[in-house]
C-alpha cells in the first residue's frame, strides 16, 4: 500500500491530512506484516499507530491494554469515527459479552481491546482458534518489565496466549515511558521477532514548563484560575488533607472544582471524574490517584501545588496537559517544606534499597526545582535524551535570571541550626531567625540564643527558599528520629568557616505561555457551547466529537460548505455526516 492510501484512510477516518512523527513509517511496517516496538511521547498518537492498520487488514486486530476504564471511551471513540470495534474486561455484562463474541464471529468488528486477564481464559482462547487475527497491539507495553515503575504480572502471559492460538501472529508494541532497558525487556519478554523499533523522543512541545516560587500557593493558584477560566486544568497535591484544603480554599475564593482522592467515595469519585471528562466542570483538585488512564484530550494546564516525589512520576502527571497537541502549562508550586516532608516520607521505609533509590530519585527533582538551566532540556536529560537548550518555552528560558550572593545570609542560617541544637525542624528554624514571639518559641527559651530574630527585616518567603536551597545544596541535611530535623552537615563548614560563597538565583520578569491570536475567540467558545450541548445530548465526551484543536482551526478557517469543512484538521467524513451540517449552520448563521 502506497504512503499516498495510507494518507487517504487516515484523512477518511480520523480527518487528518499528515502523520506526525513516526507514524508513518510504524503504520507502514505493520502493513508489510513486520513487528514492531514504537515509543512515542504521551499524545504523539500511538491509538492510530494500530487502528489504522487494522482498518485496512484482513482479520481481527487485537489489542492489549490494562486500562480498563479506558476502554469504554476508546471504542466508543472510534464508533463515532465509523470504525468498527468492540471490548470484553470484567466490566462487561454476560448479554454484552456473548454480543461482541458474534460480532467476532461475523467478522463484523476490525478491532478489539482486551484486558490481559482475558489472556487466561480457556473459553475466550478456544473461541479464537478459527478466527482470523490481523495481528496483537500490546498497550502500555512497558507493563511487561520488572524493571518499568508499572510492572503488571498480567502481561506476561502474553506469549503463552500467543503460543497457545498456534500461529505466527504479528506483533506489535506500544509505550509512552521506556529506558534502555525496558525497551529491551519489552522485545525479550513479548518475544518481538525482529521488529522495527522506533523512538521517537520524550519532548512534548507544546507544553511550557514552569516552577514558580511564590509566597502564596493559593493566591498564586486563585490569581492563575482567575486568569484562565476558559480553560480545564488539573491541580496536584501531596495528600488527601491538603487536597481538601484546596477544595475548600477554591469553594471560599468562589470557584466550583471538582476533587479527587483515594478516600472518598467510590461513586462520588466516578462522577467527579466523569464530571470532568464531560466537561461538565473544569478544573479538580486531585492526588496523583487521578489520572491513570485519563486521555481527556483537552486538559490546558496541569498545577502541582507539591513537588512529587521522582521525576517519572512528574513527567507523567504533567504530561496529561496537552495531549490534542494545543498550548498547554505545566506548572510546580515549589516550596522547601515539601523536600522535607518528602524526604522524611521517604526515611521512614525500613527497607535499606528502596530508600536509597528514592532517595536519589528525589534529589533529581530537587535539582530540577533548583536548576536555572532549561527545564525541558533537564527533564528529556533525564530520560536519557539530548536536547538543544533553550527550548524558549519554560520559565528558566523565558526569564532573566540574576545571581544573587546570599553567603552572610546562609551563615545566619547555618548558626542558628548549630544554636539550635540540631535539634529542630523547618518551623522553629524560620521561626527563631523571624524572631516569632509564639509559644513554641518562647517555652522552650529559644528566645533566649544569640540568633533569636536575626532575620527578622527578611521576609519569611526569602528565608524559606534560602533554606530550601540550603537543603538541596547538601549544606544542611534533613533527618528523621521521627520528625524532620535539619542538621549541619560537613559542608556547612565550607559556608562557616571557609568563606565558601553561596548564590541565590533570582528571577526576574517571567514570560507565560503565549496565546495563539490567530482566530476568534469568541467563535471558539461559542463552537464550544454547541459541543457542549451535544455531548449531553448524545451523551459522548465533548472532546470526542471534536478536539479544541479541531474547534480552533474551525473558528480560524470559518469553513462555508462541506468540502471547506473536509479541510479542517480533525474532521474526517464521518465526523463530516455526524456532526458537520450541525457546525456548518452555526457558523453560517454566526454574527460575531
Ligand atoms: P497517545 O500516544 O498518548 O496514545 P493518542 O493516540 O491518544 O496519543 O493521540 C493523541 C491525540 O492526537 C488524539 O487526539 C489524536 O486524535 C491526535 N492525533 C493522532 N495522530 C494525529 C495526526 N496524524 N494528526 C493530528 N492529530 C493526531
Ligand atoms: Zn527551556
Amino acid at each position: 500500500m502506497s504512503e499516498e492510501d495510507l494518507i487517504r484512510n487516515l484523512k477518511k477516518y480520523f480527518g487528518y491530512d499528515t502523520f506526525r512523527k513516526g507514524q508513518g513509517e510504524i503504520i507502514n511496517e505493520i502493513m508489510q506484516g513486520r513487528d514492531a516496538l514504537a515509543i512515542l511521547p504521551t499524545g504523539g498518537g500511538k491509538s492510530i499507530c494500530y487502528q489504522l492498520p487494522a482498518l485496512m487488514k484482513d482479520g481481527l486486530a487485537l489489542v492489549i491494554s490494562p486500562l480498563i476504564s479506558l476502554m469504554k471511551d476508546q471504542v466508543d471513540a472510534l464508533k463515532e469515527a465509523g470504525i468498527r470495534a468492540g471490548f470484553i474486561n470484567s466490566s462487561l455484562s454476560a448479554k454484552a459479552y456473548k454480543k461482541v463474541l458474534s460480532d467476532i464471529k461475523k467478522a463484523s468488528i476490525k478491532l478489539l481491546y482486551i484486558a490481559p486477564e482475558r489472556l487466561e481464559n480457556e473459553f475466550f482462547k478456544d473461541f479464537l482458534r478459527d478466527i482470523p487475527i490481523s495481528f496483537i497491539a500490546v498497550d502500555e507495553a512497558h507493563c511487561i518489565s520488572q524493571w518499568g515503575h508499572d510492572f503488571r504480572p498480567s502481561y506476561t502471559l502474553i506469549p503463552k496466549f500467543i503460543e497457545d492460538l498456534g500461529r505466527d501472529i504479528q506483533l506489535t508494541a506500544f509505550t509512552a515511558t521506556a529506558t534502555k532497558e525496558v525497551a529491551r525487556d519489552i522485545i525479550k519478554n513479548l518475544g518481538l521477532k525482529d521488529p522495527l523499533v522506533k523512538i521517537t523522543g520524550f519532548d512534548r512541545e507544546n507544553l511550557y514548563f514552569a516552577i514558580k516560587k511564590v509566597k502564596n500557593k493559593m493566591d498564586y493558584l486563585i490569581s492563575y484560575l482567575k486568569e484562565h477560566m476558559d480553560d480545564s486544568g488539573i491541580i496536584y497535591a501531596a495528600t488527601r488533607k491538603r487536597v481538601e484544603s484546596i477544595y475548600k480554599g477554591l469553594k471560599k475564593a468562589g470557584f466550583d472544582p471538582l476533587i479527587y482522592h483515594a478516600g472518598l467515595d467510590e461513586n462520588l469519585r466516578r462522577k467527579d471524574q466523569e464530571d470532568f471528562i464531560y466537561d461538565k466542570k473544569k478544573i479538580i483538585v486531585a492526588t496523583n490517584a487521578f489520572g491513570m488512564g485519563i486521555d481527556k484530550s483537552n486538559v490546558r494546564f496541569v498545577i502541582h501545588y507539591n513537588t512529587p516525589k521522582d521525576m517519572e512520576s512528574y513527567y507523567q502527571e504533567a504530561g496529561r496537559a496537552g495531549r490534542d497537541g494545543e498550548e498547554s502549562d505545566c506548572i510546580l508550586l515549589y516550596s522547601a517544606q515539601d523536600i522535607i516532608i518528602n524526604k522524611h516520607l521517604i526515611n521512614l521505609s525500613d527497607n535499606y534499597d528502596f530508600k536509597l533509590r528514592q532517595l536519589d530519585k528525589l534529589q533529581v527533582m530537587i535539582n530540577y526545582t533548583n536548576t536555572s538551566t532549561c527545564l525541558r532540556s533537564f527533564i528529556l536529560g533525564y530520560f536519557g535524551q539530548d536536547f538543544k537548550k533553550p527550548c524558549n518555552k519554560c520559565s528558566n528560558c523565558l526569564s532573566s535570571i540574576e545571581k544573587v550572593d546570599v553567603s552572610i545570609d546562609s551563615q545566619k542560617v547555618l548558626s542558628a541550626i548549630f544554636r539550635l541544637k540540631q535539634a529542630y525542624g523547618f518551623g522553629i528554624l524560620i521561626d527563631s531567625l523571624k524572631g516569632a514571639k509564639n509559644v513554641n518559641i518562647k517555652k522552650r527559651g529559644l528566645d533566649k540564643l544569640s540568633t533569636y530574630g536575626i532575620m527578622k527585616d527578611d521576609d519569611k518567603a526569602y528565608i524559606k527558599e534560602l533554606v530550601g536551597k540550603l537543603i538541596a545544596d547538601g549544606y544542611i541535611r534533613v533527618s528523621s528520629n521521627p520528625y524532620p530535623i535539619l542538621k549541619l552537615t560537613q559542608k556547612s563548614k565550607e559556608v562557616l568557616f571557609d568563606k565558601k560563597k553561596v548564590y541565590l538565583d533570582i528571577k526576574r520578569e517571567e514570560g507565560q505561555r503565549k496565546e495563539d491570536q490567530t482566530f476568534d475567540k469568541d467563535l471558539f467558545a461559542y463552537l464550544k457551547k454547541i459541543r457542549l450541548d451535544l455531548s449531553r445530548k448524545r451523551n459522548v465526551p465533548p472532546f470526542i466529537i471534536f478536539s479544541d484543536k479541531t474547534l480552533k482551526e474551525m473558528a480560524r478557517l470559518r469553513p462555508k460548505n462541506e468540502e471547506e469543512m473536509l479541510m479542517v484538521k480533525g474532521v474526517g467524513e464521518r465526523k463530516l455526516i455526524q456532526y458537520g451540517d450541525i457546525f456548518l449552520a452555526e457558523l453560517r448563521e454566526y454574527k460575531g
